[in-house]
């Protein structure tokens, strides 16, 4: 089974050493730091009869206040890593489902061949 998004994980994980600055990222946490990004006037920051966007009516200076950067640091490094979060999880999930195929037809192969079946597998 093909796994690229996976791939692109671990391949970021060995060359962008993305858990060393997981652990750094943590570190910061620890130290009380966090990360922050300055106000940018969007287009909520604009009155709709200001066509030219002269007069910003959030109240706020551009680039003067920082906020609280609210990204989780998963969705930052896999943002960095150019890696696809869902995609990720949406291959886990298709493994996770081989693998449970595998082991039910091993069981049935080993029934076959033992006639081996527990109480609770009788399914009659
Ligand atoms: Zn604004």
């Amino acid at each position: 089974m093909k796994t690229p998004h996976l791939d692109r994980m671990k391949h970021a994980r060995e060359t962008l050493r993305t858990q060393e600055i997981s652990d750094f990222l943590d570190w910061l946490g620890e130290q009380g730091i966090v990360l922050s990004r300055p106000h940018e006037h969007g287009d909520s920051c604009y009155d709709t009869t200001d066509e030219d966007r002269e007069y910003p009516t959030c109240g706020l200076e551009q680039e003067q206040l920082l906020f609280y950067h609210h990204e989780t640091k998963e969705k930052l490094l896999a943002r960095y890593a150019g890696v696809d979060l869902a995609g990720c999880e949406e291959e886990r999930v298709a493994l996770l489902e081989e693998m449970r195929k595998r082991h039910r037809q091993r069981r049935k192969e080993r029934e076959v061949v033992y006639g081996l079946t527990r109480p609770w597998d009788r399914r009659l």
